[in-house]
C-alpha cells in the first residue's frame, strides 16, 4: 500500500494534567494496549517513591547529574516542579522517533509550551478528573506528599489548569471508568494520523499524480 511504502514521521503526543488527574495510570493502559505507542522516560531529580523503579518510571538523577545535562544540551524540555528538576531527554526521543514510532510525553504544562516551539509533528492533550473536589480528594488520598508538598500540588494544579488554553484537547478521567480516557485519546491519534500536512500531501500526489 502506498501509504505504508512511505510512513510519516512519527507524532508527538504530550499528555499533561495536574498530580492526581489519574495521567499516569492512563498513560501505562494506553502503551500496554498498544505497541505502536513509546513512552519517554523522563529524568528527575525527586527521590523515588515506594514501587517506582529507576530507568522504568522515571531516570532518577542528582541535582548535580541533572544540571551537567543542562550544560550540556541533553534535554529536549526541563522545568523546575516544586522543588525538583524534571526533564525529556534527547536520547529518549530520537530513536523511537527516527523509526517513525509515536512517541507519549508525560510532561508539565512549563515543558509542554517550550515543545510547542519546536518543530515536531504534535498534539497536545489535556487530563482533567471531574471535578476539582475530586482532584483534591486524589491528592489526599494517595499518601506519597508530605502536607507542605500536598499544599504545593494543589496550588500547582489551579495554576495548571489555567493552562489549559493551550492544549488541542481536553480528556475528563472519571473515577471508575480509565477506559474511558484512554479510548478517547486512541481517537484522537487515530483522527491526527488523517490530519492533512505538506508530507501526507506529498505522498498522495507523488502516488496518484496522472502519468505523463
Ligand atoms: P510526579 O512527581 O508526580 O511524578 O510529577 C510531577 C510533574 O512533573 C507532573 O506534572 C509530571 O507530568 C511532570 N513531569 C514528569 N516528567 C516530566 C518531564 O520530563 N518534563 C517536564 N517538564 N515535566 C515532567
Amino acid at each position: 500500500m502506498w501509504n505504508k511504502q512511505r510512513p510519516r514521521s512519527g507524532l508527538l503526543i504530550v499528555i499533561s494534567g495536574p498530580s492526581g488527574s489519574g495521567k499516569t495510570s492512563v498513560i501505562k493502559v494506553l502503551c500496554e494496549s498498544d505497541p505502536r505507542l513509546a513512552l519517554s522516560i523522563s529524568a528527575t531529580t525527586r527521590s523515588s517513591r515506594q514501587n517506582e523503579i529507576d530507568g522504568v518510571n522515571y531516570h532518577f538523577l542528582s541535582v548535580s547529574e541533572f544540571e551537567d545535562l543542562i550544560q550540556q544540551d541533553g534535554f529536549l524540555e526541563w522545568a523546575k516542579y516544586g522543588e525538583h528538576y524534571y526533564g525529556t531527554l534527547k536520547s529518549e526521543v530520537e530513536s523511537p522517533m527516527a523509526e517513525g514510532k509515536d512517541l507519549i510525553l508525560e510532561i508539565d504544562v512549563q515543558g509542554a509550551m517550550q515543545l510547542k516551539e519546536l518543530d515536531f509533528r504534535s498534539i497536545f492533550i489535556f487530563i482533567l478528573p471531574p471535578s476539582s473536589a475530586i482532584l483534591e480528594k486524589r491528592l489526599c488520598g494517595r499518601k506519597t506528599e508530605s502536607d507542605q508538598e500536598l499544599q504545593q500540588r494543589l496550588q500547582a494544579a489551579r495554576s495548571e489548569v489555567a493552562s489549559i488554553k493551550n492544549y488541542d484537547y481536553c480528556v475528563i478521567n472519571p473515577d471508575d471508568d480509565i477506559d474511558h480516557a484512554v479510548k478517547q485519546i486512541r481517537y484522537i491519534i487515530s483522527a491526527e494520523k488523517c490530519r492533512m500536512d505538506n508530507q501526507l500531501l506529498e505522498s498522495v500526489v507523488q502516488e496518484f499524480s496522472p502519468t505523463s
